[in-house]
């Protein structure tokens, strides 16, 4: 859907085109900004304009609206910007790894792509240049769907020589639908990281009215400046205004809701902090403090590892093949972490075959405990374990890691079972 015919009229008599630099009075106020391609999900009426300060506004027009243009050529975007170094203060390196964070939508078809370079995402953090020096990578152009165990591997050796060759933070901007696949997948693999890893992502492309992206990223820069604190975090709203950040481990993070911009939660765990609008942050929990030092990244991961959810009517000859060919199983079961009787022979077959067999709970909220009721017992004495409180697919990235770093499946189980980067709370944290 383009703009409507009266507005397209009114535009082309001016001369406006996408990029000019236009003055809109509507309705007693005053708006001045670059034109932009129209919004697809906004009425033909609305007219969609960037203003300086990087934040896209709709305007709707009315016959007595009046839209001037005041600069005809819009500046070329840059695909790389050249920023100034000063000494002093601190070394913020952005890794673009596609997303909705840093796509544009296709206005003739309609659809989101990933196609803004990294370094015009810096471009949506008004004043960061003044505050930071700024270098911006764009490694990846991937929706997060396409994410792979590789990507992972790649994105963890970037981000540890990022910080080896200087910087102070590293922030990966990242599609959102699996952002906390990759957040886990980087606690694991950069372990005591001594600077801040921050993954920040968005619900609305920056190229759209309303888009959480500069707020996002602003909070997120705000964080690895003046937060002091190392380790893997996701950065995003907490709220639906621009009122309020959630800081959250970055093992401990889900997607929550398709669209909204509160979509992430932290599930058994509190954000370790919040960020208000103003920058200030709130520490919820001590938290591990950034240091000089070297970041290394273990990037070994075994791929034969898979994350099974449990429902009734599973058929365990439709899993034995999928199971038996596994070196590591992650359950998602109902309640405290069960399954049917009928599945309990397999996982004692995968079990004396040498994999390991994790359960979680697919309620997400508390922790597993197979010795409540009888059939968390059978599936102990089948040989599986459970992990407490883990998210099912921090369980799975945790076990494709543990795998590959242990010399045997005895070693993986214990190391399943012991917390190496927030992923897990213990007995006195979560209630039952
Ligand atoms: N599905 C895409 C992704 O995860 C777009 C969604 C988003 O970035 O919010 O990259």
């Amino acid at each position: 859907m383009s703009y409507s015919v009266s507005l397209s009229k009114l535009l082309e008599s001016i001369g406006a085109k996408e990029g000019s630099n236009l003055s809109v009075s509507s309705k007693d106020k005053t708006y001045i900004g670059r034109l932009m391609p129209h919004h697809d999900f906004s009425d033909g009426d609305i007219l969609v304009i960037k203003l300086s300060s990087g934040y896209n506004v709709g305007i709707r027009i009315y016959p007595d609206s009046e839209v001037k243009v005041l600069e005809h050529s819009a500046p070329a975007l840059k695909k790389e910007v050249a920023f100034e170094r000063k000494e002093g203060r601190p070394n913020i390196v952005f890794i673009g790894t596609g997303g909705t964070i840093a796509s544009g939508a296709d206005y003739r078809t309609g659809a989101v792509r990933p196609a803004l370079s990294a370094s015009e995402m810096i471009a949506l953090v008004p004043g960061i240049t003044d505050i930071a020096n700024i270098s911006a990578k764009a490694m990846l152009s991937l929706f997060s769907e396409n994410m792979n165990v590789e990507h992972w591997q790649e994105l963890a050796k970037a981000v540890a020589e990022e910080i080896n060759g200087g910087a102070d933070a590293v922030m990966v901007l990242h599609g959102t639908d699996t952002m906390g696949y990759t957040a886990a997948a980087l606690s694991f693999m950069l372990g005591d990281v001594p600077k801040p890893v921050v993954l920040v992502g968005a619900q609305r492309s920056p190229d759209r009215p309303s888009s959480d992206a500069p707020s996002n990223l602003t909070a997120a820069v705000r964080f690895c400046i003046n937060g002091g604190a190392a380790g893997v975090f996701v950065v995003m709203h907490d709220t639906l205004g621009d009122d309020s950040f959630a800081v959250h481990t970055g093992t401990r993070v889900r997607k929550m809701h398709t669209s909204r911009r509160d979509a992430f939660e932290s599930i058994n765990a509190s954000p370790i902090a919040f960020l208000d609008e103003e920058g200030t942050i709130r520490f919820t929990r001590e938290k591990r403090a950034a240091a000089s030092g070297k970041a290394a990244a273990r990037t070994d991961m075994e791929r034969s590892t898979v994350l099974l959810q449990y429902y009734p009517g599973m058929d365990p000859s439709l899993f034995e093949e999928i199971m038996m060919k596994s070196k590591g199983i992650v359950i998602a079961g109902s309640g405290l972490g069960h399954v049917s009787e009928s599945m309990i022979p397999l996982i004692k077959k995968a079990c004396g075959s040498g994999s390991v067999v994790v359960v979680t709970s697919q309620c997400l909220g508390g922790r597993t405990n197979l010795n409540v009721y009888n059939t968390g017992r059978d599936m102990l004495a089948a040989g599986a374990i459970s992990v407490l409180d883990m998210l099912p697919e921090t369980a799975y990235v945790k076990l494709m890691w543990v795998l590959a770093n242990s010399k045997d499946a005895e070693e993986a189980k214990r190391l399943m079972m012991t917390p190496l980067a927030g992923e897990m709370g213990d007995r006195r944290t979560v209630d039952v």
